[in-house]
């Protein structure tokens, strides 16, 4: 299945079926395309992430699957929590959020969020859809409040930003020092065990970098190793990247200093927080 959303030209969302009940919704409406991905089980289905502009995914999601719905926002940043959680909190779903990033959406939504929709989203839940299952795993870094999932007897994670899509942000003034992030990548590695058949889906796929095998549009456990020891390179010194520019307003003041591995393409941290 491969199907465009006609109903609007400018907002257009890309759905891929990437496995038996594993989907992904990619909205291009922005300059930097991001992922949602939907998860159907026997009894319930999940939509991980709301995108960022585009609409008409509450509308493509109900086309794929007539089980009851909700939706997990892995961290607060507005091109994850989007118009597509608007338009599930419009239609009365629950929307499972991080209290720590709780105020990012706050921000976001102002006095149009639904709190009463909303539900703390914590380390160590279980999501049972019937035939699958997701596990919630905390993995502060990227923001605070950035949580992953993983279907354990399929061997799929949901990573959103978490560890990033090949371009990798730690520079954020909400991210976490360097040295605090590692524990999170040396744990999630002992969870994942450097199993090969591990497919990551993250939440920019597009920027997957072309190191891996052709049509290869997930990561794998490689890109996790490298992550992690670029990240040790970076905290004790071995490793400087170079400087970067990054024009936005909310990037003023911060260092930001990149390094490159050969899955990692950009991974960007502020000088001062290793
Ligand atoms: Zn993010």
């Amino acid at each position: 299945m491969d199907l465009k959303c006609k109903s609007n030209r400018e907002n257009q969302i890309a759905v891929k079926q990437l496995e038996k009940n594993i989907y992904r919704l990619q909205d291009s409406s922005k300059f930097v395309s991001v992922d949602a991905y939907l998860v159907c089980g026997t009894e319930r289905a999940i939509v991980i992430d709301g995108l960022e502009e585009a609409q008409g995914m509450y509308d493509m999601v109900k086309e794929i699957t007539d089980k009851p719905l909700c939706m997990i926002v892995t961290h607060g940043h507005s091109d994850h929590a989007g118009r597509g959680m608007r338009e599930f909190m419009d239609k009365g779903c629950d929307i499972y959020l991080s209290s720590r990033d709780l105020y990012m959406v706050e921000k976001l939504y102002g006095k149009d969020l639904k709190r009463e929709q909303l539900h703390d989203l914590e380390d160590g839940m279980r999501f049972d859809l019937g035939n699958v299952s997701l596990n919630v795993i905390a993995m502060p870094g990227h923001t605070q409040g950035s949580m992953i999932l993983y279907m354990e007897d399929r061997k799929r994670l949901f990573s959103s930003d978490a560890i990033g899509s090949g371009n990798l942000w730690m520079q954020l003034k909400e991210s976490s020092s360097l040295t605090e992030y590692l524990k999170e990548l040396q744990r999630l590695y002992e969870i994942l065990n450097n199993d090969m058949d591990v497919r990551i889906y993250p939440g920019h796929s597009a920027q997957i970098s072309s190191y891996i095998e052709e049509n290869q549009d997930y990561l794998d456990c490689r890109y996790l190793v490298e992550l992690t020891e670029l990240t040790e390179g970076i905290i004790n010194g071995k490793l400087t990247g170079e400087k970067k520019e990054i024009p936005m307003e909310e990037m003023k003041g911060i260092e930001i200093f990149s390094v490159k591995g050969n899955y990692v393409a950009d991974y960007c941290y502020d000088r001062n927080k290793r």
